[in-house]
């Protein structure tokens, strides 16, 4: 069986040797089905946590993993075994590779069967955060690749329904996707 390799990204993305993961644990053996739901967008669980400059966003997404592969999970799990999300997006317009396009995600709890069949894509900002243009547009990017992969395409997008513990997405991206300024993966009809 051919080993699947994604197309490489057609924008800037900060790869993982690039902000300074750590290795992933083992992950266990799971389904994962993009193609049978899509992308779901998260912030944040805190109020403001944007950073100004840009070189805190590194700093960011390495708390992230480490918080991620030291916390229980809500799973109960013992820790998680890399950063939660699939792709992480920041305020000046840049996608962080996070577990990335083969491995499942473990964020999008809110929504049934979330973690198998979803990318979780996270803007680096919080509940109370506006989303720059820069990051919209970055989005924007990643959405419109993950919708084109070959295999593995994202076939549509979720919203976490208002009033989640976490207050993902935050108003700003729920009325970003709302106006139409984030273009989300659509469910195409019948196959032909
Ligand atoms: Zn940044």
């Amino acid at each position: 069986m051919a080993i699947y390799e994604p197309e490489s990204p057609p924008f800037e993305m900060v790869e993982r040797s690039d902000w300074g993961a750590v290795a992933p644990d083992p992950h266990p053996p799971s389904s994962w089905m993009p193609v049978n739901g899509g992308v779901v967008i998260h912030c944040l669980g805190q109020d403001r946590v944007a950073p100004a400059a840009h070189s805190g966003c590194f700093t960011l997404v390495r708390g992230l993993q480490k918080a991620d592969m030291s916390v229980a999970g809500v799973e109960k799990l013992p820790a998680e075994p890399d950063i939660s999300h699939s792709y992480l997006v920041c305020v000046h317009g840049v996608v962080f590779e996070g577990r990335g396009v083969l491995v499942r995600p473990f964020a999008n709890e809110p929504i049934p069967g979330g973690n198998m069949r979803y990318y979780a894509v996270c803007a680096l900002i919080g509940v109370q955060d506006s989303p720059t243009d820069a990051l919209i547009d970055a989005m924007n990017s990643l959405n419109t690749y993950l919708a084109g992969l070959e295999g593995h395409f994202a076939a549509g997008a979720e919203l976490v329904p208002p009033g989640s513990a976490s207050g993902s997405p935050g108003d700003g991206l729920r009325q970003a996707v709302e106006s139409g300024s984030i273009v989300l993966p659509q469910r195409s009809g019948e196959e032909n």
